[in-house]
């Protein structure tokens, strides 16, 4: 899936995320830290999602991409059903939400 960095789905979707405390300083989470995920309800914006300026509308930032403790979360496992560079379908219908 072709990644349109819009954010919706860091705002709209249910899903378990990285324990922000729990991120130690090399990057990675303690496997024995009961709390290292978390849930993050559908409509809240979740806390490591940042945006940049881009050219017509801003891009989104994953603070956690990048780090260790991202490896193997739901976000990162996150797919859509289709060919492998077909654009994300569901950005489209998450800002339709938005504007109701
Ligand atoms: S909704 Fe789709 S395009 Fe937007 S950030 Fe999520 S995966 Fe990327
Ligand atoms: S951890 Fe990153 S990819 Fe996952 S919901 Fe938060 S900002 Fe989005």
């Amino acid at each position: 899936m072709l990644c349109l960095r819009c954010g919706q789905c860091c705002i709209h979707l249910d899903i378990f995320i990285v324990n922000p405390s729990s991120i130690l300083a090399d990057g990675s989470i303690n496997p024995e830290d009961q709390q290292a995920m978390i849930f993050k309800p559908a409509g809240e914006r979740c806390p490591h999602l940042a945006f940049k300026p881009g050219g017509s509308s801003p891009l989104a930032v994953c603070a956690i991409h990048h780090l260790h403790c991202y490896r193997g979360t739901p976000c990162e496992q996150f797919e859509q059903l289709g060919p492998e560079d077909a654009i994300c379908v569901m950005s489209r219908y998450l800002r339709d939400l938005d504007e109701g």
